[in-house]
């Protein structure tokens, strides 16, 4: 297949893009590289460099290209940092996709498979998560990408546009060649290592009077390889609609940390801070859609083995791709 993927450059388009083309497959990259890194994108993809804020140059790569299909990873994808600027979010998340998604109206691509998300639910009545509960997010970030969610079934009813939207849980881990680098950086599992590399004395922990065992966040942890496959596995079949992508296992913040300690053997000292606003307590996936449908189902769901491959790789790139040879 040939594929226009956006994103690219970063974490989770990194991965999939040396996936696909592990696979044999031809893919286009379209990017801005604003978050992401240039090293991040597979050697083997044709990198365009463009905003999906502008919308000619996705409409002008589409045409060149006239790919089969798109995965679309583009976007903010911070719900702190979306709450501060909501607007940044609709203008990026939305007004970009919006872009992409007239651009496909305008080429014939028909197939598009989304990079949703978790926060699309916003706080579950019930656990584990399943495709049929009411989405009702709970920050910008979610909104974001519910709205393109939204216009893209609009026009799966108007203009057969076929839609996959793979609604993700917590990405981490890490390929033996591309990981997880933000700046700054705000995820847990990487924050965490940094301590154990000695970059940052401690790690904040958000909150620790939630209503959980230990009253730190419960999170569904996924690793990138196995979320990558998701996405490999909506192309190659004739699917539309949404999937949740999760092990099904919750760990809290606390268990995390945990965790990193005995992988790293580093003792890593925390701080309790305040909850961060827009943080749900507990998101935990029903991922049973994605293994009955897709035929999928997570290699590497341990906490352990995730956590590892991250170690692995932030140890290998202690300054992030910028460290890179
Ligand atoms: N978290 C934390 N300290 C950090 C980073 C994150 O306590 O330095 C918590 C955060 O409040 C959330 C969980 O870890 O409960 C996962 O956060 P992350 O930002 O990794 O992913 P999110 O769930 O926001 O997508």
């Amino acid at each position: 297949m040939k594929i226009l993927l956006t994103g690219g450059s970063g974490y989770i388009g990194s991965v999939t893009t040396e996936l696909l083309c592990n696979d044999g497959h031809e893919v286009v990259v379209f990017d801005n590289l604003e978050r992401g890194h240039r090293e991040a994108v597979d050697p083997r993809a044709r990198l365009v460099v463009g905003d999906l804020r502008e919308p000619r140059p996705i409409r002008e790569t589409m045409q060149a290209v006239q790919p089969d299909a798109v995965v679309h990873f583009a976007a903010y994808a911070l719900v702190g940092e979306s709450m501060q600027n909501p607007l940044q979010y609709f203008e990026n998340n939305v007004g970009g996709g919006l872009h992409l998604l007239s651009a496909l109206l305008h080429t014939g691509v028909k197939k598009i498979i989304f990079s949703s998300t978790c926060a699309t639910y916003g706080e579950p009545a019930v656990l584990p998560m399943t495709e049929d509960l009411p989405q009702r997010p709970t920050n910008p970030y979610g909104e974001s990408k519910l709205m393109l969610e939204t216009a893209l079934r609009w026009e799966q009813q108007r203009r057969g546009i076929q839609p996959v939207f793979l609604r993700y849980f917590n990405a981490c881990g890490a390929t033996e060649k591309y990981g997880e680098d933000h700046e700054p950086e705000t995820h847990l599992i990487p924050n965490v290592l940094k301590v154990a590399l000695g970059q940052t004395p401690a790690v904040p922990v958000f909150g620790d009077d939630y209503p959980t065992p230990d009253g730190t966040c419960i999170r569904d942890y996924i690793h990138i390889v196995d979320l990558a496959r998701a996405h490999i596995l909506a192309l190659e079949q004739d699917v539309t609609g949404p999937f949740n992508l999760g092990t099904g296992t919750g760990f809290s913040v606390q268990q995390v940390i945990d965790a990193c300690r005995e992988v790293t053997g580093h003792d890593i000292p925390v701080h309790i801070s305040p909850r961060r606003p827009g943080d749900p307590p507990s998101l935990v996936a029903g991922a049973e859609k994605a293994k009955r449908v897709l035929g999928w189902a997570p290699q590497f769901a341990e906490l352990k083995t995730i956590v590892r491959h991250a170690w692995e790789w932030h140890q290998a790139h202690p300054q992030g791709y910028a460290g890179r040879e």
